[in-house]
């Protein structure tokens, strides 16, 4: 079994969710795809496994590698403004093409089909979770969490359209923590 912690899904979208699986919330980097058994997990409590795939271990780790590789060129897109890996995602979709079908999950809910029965299935399901994210409407509602050292994307789903922080009780409450010790400071001053 694994020692991660629970995955952090606080990006109000799949492909956020899919890029968050490697951060560092509490200082320390943890990688929920690291292997195929934690990849797997990941998929599951993500909500992202419709059907367990036929695969073994050695698959399952050879396709959690290629996810990671996919998730950080994807990233290095979005932190450093390189170019959208935009051959690496297609190759990836194109691995597990989705049909216009729909079948019912192991969780009895109504999926739309993917037509690979093996790892493929898990790979070409992140890949559409991180493109769907690239290509969605509205770009300014895709953010990066405003904590000064926090790696985390989400899509801000809010009215108001003002979220700042991955979360409150983390990044909101250190921002928030730290304001009211400027204002002490000042106010001894
Ligand atoms: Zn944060």
């Amino acid at each position: 079994m694994t020692d991660l912690p629970s995955p952090f899904l606080i990006g109000d979208h799949p492909g956020a969710d899919a890029l968050n699986s490697r951060c560092a919330p509490s200082g320390e980097w943890l990688d929920w795809w690291r292997d195929g058994a934690s990849f797997l997990d990941w998929m599951r409590v993500a909500g992202r496994l419709d059907r367990v795939p036929v695969a073994d271990q050695a698959m399952l780790d050879e396709i959690a590698a290629e996810a990671r590789d996919l998730r950080e060129a994807v990233r290095t897109h979005l932190d450093e403004g390189a170019p959208v890996p935009l051959q690496a995602l297609n190759a990836a979709l194109a691995r597990a093409p989705w049909a216009d079908q729909l079948l019912i999950g192991d969780d009895g809910g109504v999926k739309p089909a993917c037509l690979a029965s093996g790892a493929d299935r898990l790979l070409a399901t992140v890949a559409r979770d991180m493109a769907n994210f690239l290509s969605l409407d509205n770009p300014e509602r895709t953010r990066q969490c405003q904590g000064p050292t926090c790696t985390l994307w989400f899509r801000d789903t809010s009215r108001t359209n003002r979220r700042r922080w991955c979360s409150m009780a983390v990044c909101g409450n250190r921002a928030k923590v730290a304001a009211h010790r400027a204002r002490t400071r000042d106010a001894e001053v």
